[in-house]
């Protein structure tokens, strides 16, 4: 498994844990240091019994150099990282062929080589061709595998997928992935096979639907605002119709993390480089970039009224990464939110489980502190940007009593309004008549 991140990390230890024997190589050596004591770079629930239940078993190892894993494998994945290229909003796939020169050089017998990056059409037949130029007698197939899995679910996603998805052209390596996935049958997946170029774009396509549709609902709930309308009861209204579903219909800050923004921008330019553009995505990533500002606005709206002014004013924020239960601060909205109060003048107190580490690196100027209560301590106003658990039962009467104005602005709808305003706070939400 080249590249130990979310993905390579997840993928790696849970192949292990289906009885294959897994090298994860990473080029970060204080990763590897980091997991060969015993430790998990990054916060994934589950993950860190998983990873040592199948170190101890043997199955599972960490490594800088993958020369000899890559020598003796039968299967190599490329789980590296797939970033927004600098300029130009490209997926920078200079990781991924960086891989696959080296696995090339190595590779003795017949040896599939699988991209679990995402990565866009086409790329399975780059890589091919690199491999082939830098190594013209190695034995092997080029398979797209995406991965599906999400962050704060992940081995449960990993283990019981909704489908996986192979894109494989060859019969041999076909065979090899049938092989690898079983142990996962035995809980009743869907396996789609089908085509490298349609299995790349299966996973673009996924993931800008996804985006859509958070987006979809998020104007409508700016909608439901304006015309006195309940955007929850909108979304049940909807979601009940099979057609539609009633899963991630609910709104927010608009969505961030390490797939979506990329992903999403990745999709538009290679349309757009097809002359094929997908106007649907373009609005998406636009609305979705606006709406964070909005949100800034929102509060701004909240704490001192249309156009006012809330320089000298303090607001505590719960929530920095982009979703509970990761530690992953990539792209999240509270990177845009937080600078945009801060811009107005405003101070802001922050609390996060797990991302506060990440974040400390890229929120300049933010007070970082050690809980919920800390962070409404004599504040304007309280902000809840992330819905983690431990922010869903907060005793509302003791955090009214502590802040400069009891006022709760719940950009994820966690709570009710009359209990809130029962409890002594004031209360605005998302798309709340
Ligand atoms: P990540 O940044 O967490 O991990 C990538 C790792 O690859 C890093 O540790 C990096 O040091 C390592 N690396 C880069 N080049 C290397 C090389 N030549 N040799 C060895 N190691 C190398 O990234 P991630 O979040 O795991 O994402 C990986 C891919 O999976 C991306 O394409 C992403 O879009 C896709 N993906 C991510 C998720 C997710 O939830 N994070 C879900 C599905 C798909």
């Amino acid at each position: 498994m080249i590249g130990t991140g979310y993905v390579g990390l997840v993928s790696g230890a849970c192949f292990a844990d289906f009885g294959h024997t897994v090298v994860c190589v990473d080029k970060d050596p204080s990763k590897i240091e980091r997991l060969n004591r015993g430790e998990i770079p990054i916060f994934e629930p589950g993950l860190d019994q998983l990873v040592a239940d199948n170190v101890k078993a043997g199955r599972l190892s960490f490594t800088v150099d993958g020369s000899d894993a890559i020598r003796d494998a039968e299967i190599v994945f490329i789980a590296v990282g797939t970033p927004t290229r600098r300029g130009d909003g490209h997926a920078d796939l200079s990781y991924v062929y960086a891989a696959a020169e080296e696995i090339a050089g190595l590779i003795q017998d017949f040896t599939v080589v699988v991209t679990k990056s995402t990565v866009p059409v086409g790329t399975g037949d780059e890589v091919e061709a690199i491999m082939r130029r830098a190594n013209p007698d190695a034995q092997f197939a080029v398979v797209s595998n995406p991965e599906f899995l999400r962050e704060g679910a992940a081995i449960e996603d990993f283990k019981r997928p909704d489908r996986v998805v192979i894109g494989v052209e060859d019969e041999r390596a076909k065979a090899v992935m049938a092989e690898l996935y079983r142990p996962l049958s035995l809980n009743e997946f869907p396996v789609v096979y089908t085509q490298r170029r349609t299995s790349e774009l299966i996973k673009y396509a996924g993931n800008a639907f996804l985006a859509m549709k958070i987006t979809f609902i998020n104007e409508i709930a700016d909608l439901c605002e304006k015309v006195g309308a309940d955007v929850q009861q909108v979304a049940k209204g909807i979601g009940l119709d099979g057609r539609i579903g009633s899963k991630f219909l609910n709104p927010g800050p608009g969505y961030g993390g390490s797939c979506f923004p990329k992903d999403t921008i990745a999709l538009v330019r290679t349309a757009q480089q097809y002359g094929a553009p997908i106007r649907l995505i373009e609005t998406t990533v636009e609305v979705n970039d606006a709406r964070k500002l909005a949100m800034a606005e929102k509060i701004r709206t909240a704490m001192a009224g249309a156009g006012g002014d809330i320089a000298g004013k303090t607001v505590g924020v719960l929530g920095l990464t982009f979703k509970p239960n990761t530690d992953d601060m990539r792209d999240s909205p509270s990177l845009a939110i937080i600078p945009a109060l801060q811009a107005m003048g405003a101070t802001v107190r922050a609390f996060d489980p797990e991302g506060m580490k990440e974040a400390r690196h890229m929120l300049a100027g933010t007070t970082f502190v050690n809980g919920p209560y800390d962070a409404a301590d004599g504040a304007d106003a309280l902000v809840i940007l992330t819905e983690w658990d431990q922010f869903r039962a907060l005793d509302l009467t003791r955090i009214a009593g502590t802040m400069s104005r009891p006022l709760l602005i719940d950009l994820r709808n966690v709570y009710r309004a009359g209990e809130v305003v029962a409890d002594g706070m004031e209360y605005v939400g998302i798309g709340k008549p």
